[in-house]
């Protein structure tokens, strides 16, 4: 009888996984196991609404793989020491782990590596459509720039999606930590989705890939799909995604993979330069304004811009901001008020319930001009945007109630009614003055 380990990171799902699919060939018998790393707990990336969303995730996958005949192993500590550990205890012929990005990722598989050495298998098909890497221009590691890598991406060749699992046998052993203990995490946001596969694959045969083309822009129709916290602990399979939109086919499908592909971008860009996660992708060359106050009326979401404030408050409320305010708010921080985009990374991290290291970095850097954009002085006016993202400003009104009363556009601009509501702070900044300290740091004036 042989056992294999699967030690699951960001592959919380049976479905499309390639790393129990493997694991299942490669012995007799599975534990899949995955550890509450006690190094990204310490680093503070666990924060409270992916701590709260992930232990909804484990559950669901416990339960799954319980349907399957099998169950989850749940261990607390380093995952290399705990995996080693439960190696020795069930003997195990191989472990199999999914291939990572970051830092962190690569520090675990190269401790797994020095441990397990042959034993070990590292599969790089389970994280992005497109594993990072494998396609690249000539003579360079990866794109620096999304368009000739979208290209790239259409011509390649993709692996098909795996099924999941019907049955996967497990030895009754090894124990570990009640899952039902997790069920107590708080989160910080008081609106945030269930975690887990089961939720994941239900919201997505409920969403209307059709509709994402016209309304993935508009602010308050919330029209996209928020998948974006399941594809980050990998509930669900990003090549399964591009595989099931691309069977539906249309402008709203094509659009919506095209957003998956930046995934994969910002992806590949991170496992050629992990550096890029908190050093600037491309110097910027003169430093940046600080000023603790506004960063923290930023923060606050109370800037005196409601579009700004509108994202803000959604994000504290709900651990997620829509893409095109999460745009607009990054640029208000580092174009607008030319503050440090490390300020503003750090509190998405700390309230995104699909925070990420690839994709909230390098977001952040292609909008303060340090990363990937081929146009880093591009600056995005608050008001421009609310007027073309929020035309009745409908998304204003849902999350500033001091400003609910005002109708139609005039919510945008409360600082030019006779009377300004008086809870409301005035602009930080001078509206028609949203550009200027961008234009002085690069000494365009
Ligand atoms: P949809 O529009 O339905 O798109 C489908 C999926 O495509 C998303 O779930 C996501 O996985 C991917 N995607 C969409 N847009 C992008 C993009 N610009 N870059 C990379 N992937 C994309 N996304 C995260 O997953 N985690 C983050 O921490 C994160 N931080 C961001 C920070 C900033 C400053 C900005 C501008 C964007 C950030 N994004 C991040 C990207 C994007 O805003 C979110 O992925 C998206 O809003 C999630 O909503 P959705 O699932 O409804 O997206």
């Amino acid at each position: 009888m042989t056992i294999a380990i699967a030690l699951l990171t960001q592959d919380l799902r049976l479905h499309d996984n390639p790393v129990l699919h493997a694991a299942a060939r490669s012995a007799d018998q599975v534990v899949p196991l995955f550890v509450l790393d006690a190094d990204i707990e310490a680093a503070g990336f666990a924060a409270p609404n992916r701590r709260a969303f992930l232990a909804g995730c484990l559950a669901d996958l416990d339960s799954s793989l319980h349907r399957a005949g099998s169950r989850l192993l749940l261990r607390r500590g380093s995952a290399v020491a705990e995996t080693a550990k439960l190696a020795d205890e069930v003997d195990a012929v191989a472990v199999h782990v999914a291939a990572g990005v970051s830092s962190f990722a690569r520090r675990r598989e190269a401790g797994l590596r020095e441990h397990f050495a042959d034993r070990l298998q590292v599969h790089d098909g389970s994280l992005t459509a497109l594993p990072p890497g494998a396609v690249a221009p000539n003579g360079k590691d990866h794109y620096a720039v999304f368009t000739p890598y979208f290209r790239a991406w259409q011509q390649s060749t993709r692996r098909p999606p795996h099924r999941a699992p019907r049955s996967l046998r497990t030895p009754d052993g090894p124990s570990g930590i009640d899952i039902a203990t997790l069920r107590d995490a708080r989160a910080d946001s008081p609106q945030l989705p269930p975690g887990g596969e089961t939720e994941a694959r239900t919201r997505w045969k409920a969403w209307d890939v059709a509709a994402y083309e016209e309304a993935h822009d508009d602010l308050a129709a919330d029209g996209t799909s928020r998948l974006s916290p399941y594809l980050h602990f990998g509930c669900l399979s990003a090549t399964e995604l591009v595989d099931l939109a691309e069977r539906r086919g249309g402008p709203g499908a094509e659009a919506f993979v095209r957003q998956l592909v930046w995934r994969d971008f910002h992806h590949q860009v991170l496992a050629a330069r992990p550096d890029a996660a908190w050093q600037d992708y491309r110097a910027k060359g003169d430093g940046w304004h600080t000023d603790d106050r506004e960063a923290q009326a930023w923060r606050q979401g109370r800037t005196g811009f409601p579009v700004v404030d509108a994202g803000m408050r959604q994000l504290a409320h709900e651990g997620w901001m829509h893409n095109r305010a999460r745009l607009l708010t990054a640029s208000f921080l580092t174009k607008t008020l030319y503050q440090d985009w490390r300020i503003g990374a750090r509190h998405f991290l700390h309230f995104l319930v699909d925070g990420d290291i690839a994709n909230n970095q390098l977001n952040w850097q292609w909008v303060a001009g340090t990363g990937t954009d081929t146009r880093p002085n591009r600056v995005l006016n608050p008001l421009t945007q609310a007027d073309r993202l929020d035309p009745d400003g409908s998304y204003v009104r849902r999350w500033l109630p001091e400003l609910a009363h005002l109708p139609g556009r005039a919510i945008h601009r409360p600082w030019l009614l006779d009377r300004p509501p008086a809870d409301y702070p005035t602009p930080l900044v001078d509206p028609g003055e949203t550009a200027t300290r961008l234009r002085r740091g690069r000494g365009l004036d």
